[in-house]
Formats: structure tokens, sequence, C-alpha cells
């Protein structure tokens, strides 16, 4: 049995080291990419054929440097296949378009409260039916991940508990009925995990959190490469860690929970009480030059304390490479980054300052995370075929 899980695994590792030769060569032979991965001349021929099948790659006639045998020279085609992306947060709606390279077509983000609203699939429905006006390719998309910041039953497509929206057991499968495509739900932390993989190429991590930080707060982990989900997808809720005994009332039923005190809600209410100020955005803070001031250092003082909390207790529970801290926060790191570290690394255990890190795709990360899920099922079925 392990034997046959090993097998899958080695399959499954020479199609993503072939899909990743290819992405990154463009033009190629199959000669080159068994020379330069190691990888049997007839394994790279199966493989090759396959994206072939799929037009993943189309021939582009004969290599020039082969001249005992002309080699086929093969192109890799990103246009092949497309895929959506939808971000859904509380006060906003994330779509993206993109293709196998990940390269993105289209992006809109549309500003929309969606606190206690019953409607929301049907105005995700309307909204992505204009988004994809006017694209001609629309038989080539996969299918549709969508992030949400909340607990989600994937298989029944359901949104389970939304803390933040104040909606539990919202089925979502009407978005699925009305583009015939597949769906794909993701908790926003863990879609960000994915995200960051995908973007971040140079990640040689194995063990990682990705805290994502919006108007909630969670955390995708991966443990030895495998994306952690828990027993019923509940792992991460980093948001909802205590870190204030009889603190501020969390909708979660709790007191005291971490993202009570850093989200960015949490971190918006903070300056519009400690300014007088109402309606301030997120991005306000910084734009108006809150942050700079006495006051703002203060509050983030308090901030960076809760959160360094958090983050030190995930460090001793799992002792991770690395922890990577993404939402729109992560391109304010200069305001929280020196008293951050100061916090998280005071102890004996954990001195490498390196382990924390900020994304360096902001807010971007989940939802370009979310229209990755659709091909992972693409490779799925190459490595089924393969298996064959
Ligand atoms: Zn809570």
């Amino acid at each position: 049995m392990e034997d046959l899980i090993y097998q899958k695994k080695e399959k499954i590792r020479n199609i993503n080291r072939v899909y990743w030769f290819i992405s990154q060569n463009k033009f190629f032979t199959k000669k080159e990419i068994s020379d330069s991965l190691g990888i049997s001349f007839p394994t790279v021929t199966k493989i090759i054929n396959l994206l072939a099948e799929k037009q993943i790659i189309i021939e582009k006639g004969y290599s020039e440097n082969n001249t005992k045998r002309k080699a086929i020279l093969y192109e890799y085609n990103p246009n092949s296949f497309y895929s959506i992306g939808i971000k859904l947060e509380v006060s906003s709606l994330s779509f993206i378009l993109i293709n196998l390279n990940g390269d993105e077509i289209k992006k809109t983000v549309i500003v929309k409260d969606f606190f206690n609203d019953e409607n929301f699939v049907l105005y995700i429905i309307e909204e992505l039916k204009s988004f994809l006006k006017g694209f001609q390719f629309k038989d080539l998309i996969t299918g549709i991940g969508i992030s949400v910041s909340g607990i989600v039953d994937n298989k029944n497509k359901i949104l389970k508990i939304g803390t933040n929206f104040h909606l539990f057991e919202k089925d979502m499968k009407e978005i699925k009925n009305s583009f015939q495509l597949p769906i794909y739900l993701m908790n926003e932390a863990n879609a960000g995990a994915i995200g960051e993989f995908f973007l971040n190429k140079t990640l040689n991590s194995q063990n990682i959190a990705f805290i994502s930080i919006e108007s909630g707060v969670g955390a995708g982990i991966v443990l030895d490469e495998n994306l952690y989900k828990g027993h019923s997808s509940k792992a991460g809720e980093f948001g909802h860690f205590t870190v204030e005994n009889n603190g501020r009332k969390c909708n979660c039923g709790n007191s005291g929970c971490l993202e009570m005190y850093c989200s960015n809600r949490a971190l918006i209410k903070e300056f519009e009480e400690k300014f007088n100020l109402s309606n301030l955005s997120f991005v306000e803070i910084f734009s108006k030059g809150l942050a700079d001031t006495e006051k703002g250092k203060e509050i983030f003082e308090k901030y960076t304390d809760y959160l360094a909390l958090g983050i030190r207790n995930i460090l001793f529970l799992l002792d991770l490479d690395k922890v990577i801290i993404g939402g729109l926060i992560a391109n304010y790191n200069k305001y929280i980054e020196k008293s951050l570290k100061q916090k998280v690394f005071n102890n004996i255990f954990f001195k490498e300052e390196n382990i924390l890190e900020f994304s360096k795709y902001g807010d971007f990360s989940n939802l370009i995370g979310a229209a990755f899920l659709p091909f992972n099922d693409l490779f799925i079925n190459l490595v089924t075929k393969m298996a064959k």
C-alpha cells in the first residue's frame, strides 16, 4: 500500500517538475527535459504526450541543435486553460481571471458590505457574468476557485461558518449551476498559503503558517508541504486564539479573540476611536499620516503585542520554518516589523528572525490561490491518466 502511495507521489512530483521546466523554458525537446531533470526518457514522453493531448504544449517544428536525429521542438501554451478566482470578504468581492501560468488576464474589486447579506450568492453570479462579458475563451475556463473568510464545506459547497459575515450554512452550489463549471471553496488563509506557494517561487520551506490579516484573521498551515486542514477543516483558526482573558466579545461566542485586536476592522476601529473619525478606510490610516503620529504608534504597539503573542504560540506548537504575514498590512510592514520581531523572538527557543516574513503580494495571494484551485484538478487528472 505504501508503495502505491509513493508511486503516485513520485508521479505527481515528476509531472510537477516537468511542468515547472516547460513553464520556465518555453521551448524545449523531450531530451532536454530528460537530461536536465534526470527523469527517464519514456516517462518524459508519457508526460509530454498527455500535456500535448490537452494542448498545454504544442509542437513547433524541429530542434536545430540536433543534427543526427531531428527532435520535435515543443512550445508551452499557457493560454490552453483559464481559471477564475473569487475572493469574498465582508466588505469586498474580487474576481480574477488567470491563464495556466498564473498571468492575470483581468481583475476587479467591488466594494460592498456583505454582512448579514442572505443574497450574496446571487450577487456573485450577476457580477461574475458581467466580469466575463466579452471574454472569448469561456470554453477554456476549467473552474472557479472561491476564497472565503470562514469555515467551508467544499464537498457540499457550503459556507458553514462565516463568523464575520454572520452567515451560516449557506449553500453556494448555485454558482456552479449557473456557470456549468466546477467550483472549489477554500478558507481565505488556506487559499493564501497556496497562492504564496505559486507566487513565491523561491519559497523553500516545508512547514509554513500563512497568516491572513483581513477583516478577519486566519492561518493557512502547511506541514511537510501539505496543507493541514484538521478534522473538520477548522485548523488554523488563528484569529480565535484567546489573547485577552475576558477581553472584547467576538462573533464566535468567546471573548478576547486575537482578531478582535488585530484584524483590519479592529485596527480601523481603534484609529477611528482614538482620532475621533468615522468611515476611515484601512489605507487612510497610512495615507493620512495617522500611523506616524504618537497616538498611532501607541496603537501599533498594542497591535504588535497581540499579534506577537499569537505568532509565538503557533511557533511553540508547530516549530515552523516560515511564518508569512499576508493581507494589506503586509504592504505597510515598516510600521510593525521591528517591534513585532522583537516581541516574537524574545525567548530562548526561537531566535531566527528571518522565520517571520511579510508577503510581497499584500492581499493578493488568497485571490490568486483561489484561482489556482481548478488547475489542481487538471493535474490530478493527468496523474490519474498516467497511472493507467
Ligand atoms: Zn472568536
